[in-house]
């Protein structure tokens, strides 16, 4: 059950016709990971604590850097050098105690990624490399976790819903890693962007409204500004999802 403050907290939201207090109520016994808390994971983890997803479990192992500070938008100057999982769970705590936070400083590895999943019911990708996308990919279908993929260049940015048995998977869609050579360039708004819609799909899913990007992926351009939705395709021999996997 919610409780009085927690009405008033989430009242706006709730407006939503199909976010009514049961849907609430949804969300507070719900548990998500977001893995990653850079560009991506500091606008999901924010919005997700906002809206009053219950339980959010932050995977990093990473500090934060003065060159981290125009995207991510959890960490302040005066935290520079200090633990990302430390500083995004204090921060995220303020802004709504209602919600459990764990912290976990890790990196996603084979040997720890169902641990780390543990009760989790979604995946918010806040990733910055295909290899650790993959290990997280393999166990969200092994696990039937929905993974919501989110991934951002420049003023570029794409995302989409795996969802498990049903549309093509990470492996799918990226079949070969690319090789990643230093920094890459990025705008801070632009991972606000595909985290926030990251977020819209976690949240819809959880309140059983169904997300609208399960097997599409959106692919959004900032320097025109345009939206372009793609259709996914299942690699029926995919090594990870394919027919002889099932
Ligand atoms: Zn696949």
């Amino acid at each position: 059950m919610l409780t009085s403050e927690e009405l008033t907290r989430y009242s706006r939201q709730m407006l939503i016709p199909w976010l009514g207090a049961e849907a609430q109520e949804r969300l507070k016994s719900s548990h998500v990971l977001v893995a990653g808390i850079g560009g991506l994971g500091c606008s999901s983890s924010l919005f997700l604590t906002s809206a009053g997803v219950g339980s959010i479990t932050l995977v990093d192992f990473d500090t934060v850097g003065l060159s981290d500070l125009n995207r991510q938008v959890i960490y302040w100057h005066e935290d520079i050098g200090r633990k990302k999982v430390d500083v995004a769970a204090e921060g995220l705590s303020r802004l709504n105690p209602d919600v459990r936070i764990y912290p976990r400083d890790a990196k996603i590895s084979e040997s720890n990624v169902y641990d780390l999943l543990g009760v989790a019911e979604i995946v918010v990708d806040g990733l910055d490399n295909l290899g650790a996308r993959y290990i997280l990919n393999s166990a969200c279908i092994k696990k039937g976790i929905p993974y919501i993929y989110g991934s951002v260049l420049g003023l570029r940015g794409a995302m989409t819903v795996i969802i498990p048995g049903k549309t093509p998977c990470l492996r799918c869609i990226y079949p070969k890693e690319r090789v990643q050579t230093g920094p890459l360039p990025v705008l801070g708004s632009a991972p606000a962007i595909i985290a926030n819609l990251q977020v819209i799909e976690a949240i819809k899913i959880l309140a059983k409204r169904g997300p609208s990007l399960a097997g599409r992926m959106v692919v959004f351009h900032g320097d025109t500004m345009k939206f372009i939705t793609l259709e996914l395709k299942k690699n029926e021999v995919c090594e990870v999802c394919g027919k002889e996997q099932e």
